[in-house]
């Protein structure tokens, strides 16, 4: 996962959201067992959301090999919970003995419409993964009003929650939450509870991306570990550019790269190797 910045809200857009937010609201109280959402509002932004990220999956960071889904980090529709794990079936991609079940009648219908609760996602990510999942520290803040037969209340509006699955649009600092291996393996950082459940919402830890992510892993690994034993100072810039390009945000795990070079640097930050490369590169003169 790679931090990102939101892309600006488009001009018009509060207005129309406004208008199809308060459909909703007229269906909670003239049909209020089946809400309908207008599912083609939010493709029409995805562009938006692709440039900001690159044409990546905002969780799991594999270049969109398709046009992606526009995700709703918190469910609109309904929320679930996880009945059953399931695992990456090995050679394939889909996803084999993972259940849902239904934790709630209603999910965050308020923000179907909000542009802060957008994100490019890859189809895996969304779709057979995290789908309607939304894990929240010390459990969701239901609403009193809900009688409903479901097993907890409906999430109730304006309550401050405290999510457990990472939004690469938040302010954390992942590196306190995620880490990887030498090989690509991704685990939480000291038991952190938003990486353990980040990992298993999105399903982060599945074999087909530990193996595409496993190259660039051990080769950002040699780079580094290279880059801290030269005493050449051209060479290390050289070294260090290969880093920076390897972490670039248009790269593949982009994020990952950075994490690892937290890791294995003890604490240099991502600017500071920006910053020793800028200083000491080759000055190219248009003379
Ligand atoms: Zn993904």
């Amino acid at each position: 996962m790679l931090k990102l910045i939101r892309p600006v809200k488009p001009v018009g857009f509060q207005d129309l959201a406004d208008v199809e937010t308060n459909k909703i609201e007229q269906q909670l109280v003239n049909s209020p067992d089946k809400l309908e959402f207008n599912d083609g509002f939010w493709g029409k932004y995805k562009h938006h959301f692709m440039t900001a990220q690159s044409r990546k999956c905002g969780y799991c960071e594999m270049p969109l090999s398709d046009y992606g889904d526009v995700e709703h980090y918190r469910p609109k529709s309904v929320v679930d919970d996880i009945d059953s794990e399931g695992s990456e079936r090995e050679a394939l991609m889909n996803v084999s003995g993972r259940k849902f079940k239904k934790s709630c009648k209603y999910g965050y219908w308020w923000l179907a419409y909000d542009w802060d609760n957008y994100l490019l996602s890859c189809k895996l990510c969304n779709q057979p993964w995290k789908r309607a999942l939304f894990p929240i520290q010390g459990g969701r803040i239901g609403n009193d009003n809900d009688d409903s037969e479901y097993p907890h209340k409906s999430p109730q509006r304006g309550a401050i929650e405290t999510p457990l699955l990472l939004n690469p649009y938040d302010v954390r600092d992942l590196s306190e939450h995620i880490k990887f291996n030498s090989v690509g393996l991704i685990e939480p950082f000291e038991n952190s509870e938003f990486g353990k459940e980040t990992i298993r919402t999105c399903g982060l830890d599945r074999l087909s991306l530990f193996q595409a992510r496993g190259r660039v892993a051990k080769v950002v690994n040699n780079i580094i570990d290279r880059f801290s034993r030269v005493d050449d100072l051209e060479q290390a810039t050289f070294l260090g550019q290969i880093i920076l390009d390897m972490g670039d945000k248009n790269s593949a795990f982009a994020g990952m790269v950075r994490l690892i070079f937290h890791t294995k640097s003890e604490g240099c930050s991502w600017e500071s190797l920006e910053h020793f490369v800028a200083s000491n590169a080759p000055v190219t003169s248009s003379e």
